[in-house]
């Protein structure tokens, strides 16, 4: 064997030793909620499409109709010829909805993070992260190389003290966090952590990926408290409620052009194909249209938390944390025998210990499914 082919194949006999070897199964989305998989159909609970918009006709449609008029591929990074009409309309659109001066729009959200971090960040620079923020957000801030330091979930104080100790040895410091957690479904107290950041002249950063489209009348999680937060780093994805793909940063005009400028995987990486931006520019317009749409994942997420006594859910996701990894491969065997999709959510995505399925709740899901859901959860998993 060659010593490039035995080094992968012991690394894969290791993640299977610990139930932690993953492999890509082959799902067909027959419509927004309904999945097959291995010729069985399932009511999909793991799904980001928390509005079902991937397969709504109206953004299908207008996804067909930009190929047509400007083919199926956008040819060149946006800083050359990639940069078609649809862009200026979607990132008008998207400074709209977050009440920010402007946007700019990247190839995803990771992508976005990867290349927002290290323009405000350099080597003399704090990177100051909740330690469940996504993991892009940490690619981001290690590209960087700036100092990379977490603070504990949600932890508002330890961020403070964290500030007070280093704050002093760095020329400018970046606090990132998500907006709506992606495996707790929980919110960041972005209040606070705005208020924080103004204290140290340090800049407060959310990743919006699971608020836009479901929290805060589908403004996002700026806007879930009584007043609108005045987040000057507001970032975000295209592929999850909004059911298209792309990702953006929504910021003031200096700091958008900034980044048109400077960020690299904006600059070195090819546009997005113009179905993609059509498709995201008619969902932002449903979605400002039908904030009554946009409220159903969070409520139908409610529903379930109360039906099983778990405390309300915030947000469109739920985690049902099991510990063990097997344990958690058990569970969600067990929810497929019973036709539902429910995803096992393994280390190193979730930390060690915590092993979990991750329901995601859409507007279309039948409530009376969601409540068969809910007894089999409560008396087959958590009993
Ligand atoms: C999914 C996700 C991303 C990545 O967005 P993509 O557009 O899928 O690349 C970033 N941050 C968070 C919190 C996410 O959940």
């Amino acid at each position: 064997m060659h010593s490039l082919d035995r080094f992968a194949q012991a690394k894969l006999d290791a993640l299977s030793g610990r139930h932690l070897r993953r492999a890509l199964t082959e799902t067909v989305r027959e419509d927004g909620i309904w999945v097959e998989r291995g010729g069985r159909r399932l009511l999909s609970f793991s799904c980001n499409d928390y509005l079902n918009l991937t397969q709504h006709p109206a953004i299908k449609q207008a996804a067909i109709a930009a190929i047509e008029t400007y083919g199926a591929g956008s040819g060149a990074s946006r800083l050359v010829t990639g940069n078609h009409p649809l862009y200026a309309a979607l990132e008008e659109r998207l400074a709209r909805v977050k009440q920010a001066e402007a946007a700019v729009v990247f190839g995803s959200g990771y992508l976005a993070n990867a290349g927002i971090i290290p323009v405000l960040v350099g080597k003399d620079g704090l990177v100051l992260l909740d330690e469940l923020a996504h993991a892009c957000l940490f690619a981001g801030a290690q590209l960087s190389r700036g100092r990379v330091v977490t603070f504990r979930h949600n932890d508002v104080t330890h961020a403070r003290e964290l500030l007070a100790a280093h704050r002093a040895e760095h020329d400018r410091a970046l606090i990132v966090t998500d907006g709506v957690f992606s495996m707790d479904g929980d919110l960041a107290p972005v209040d606070a952590l705005l208020a924080l950041a103004d204290e140290h002249d340090a800049w407060l950063m959310t990743d919006d990926a699971h608020g836009l489209g479901v929290v805060g009348g589908g403004r996002g999680s700026s806007f879930t408290g009584n007043t609108h937060t005045q987040v000057p780093l507001q970032m975000g994805t295209l592929s999850k409620a909004v059911g298209a793909y792309g990702g953006y940063l929504c910021a003031s005009a200096p700091v958008v052009d900034l980044m048109r400028n400077r960020a690299r995987t904006l600059i070195y990486s090819t546009g997005l194909p113009p179905s993609a931006v059509a498709a995201a520019i008619a969902a932002l317009d449903l979605i400002e249209r039908e904030p009554a749409y946009a409220a159903l994942p969070v409520r139908k997420a409610r529903d379930f938390t109360r039906a099983v006594g778990l405390p309300d859910a915030q947000s469109p996701i739920v985690p049902i944390v099991i510990g063990d990894e097997q344990d958690t491969l058990d569970a969600s065997a067990m929810l497929a025998g019973e036709g539902f999709l429910a995803a096992a959510i393994r280390p190193p995505t979730v930390p060690a210990g915590t092993a979990r399925l991750r329901l995601t709740f859409t507007a279309q899901h039948p409530d009376e499914e969601i409540a068969r859901l809910a007894g089999l959860v409560r008396d087959r998993i958590l009993s």
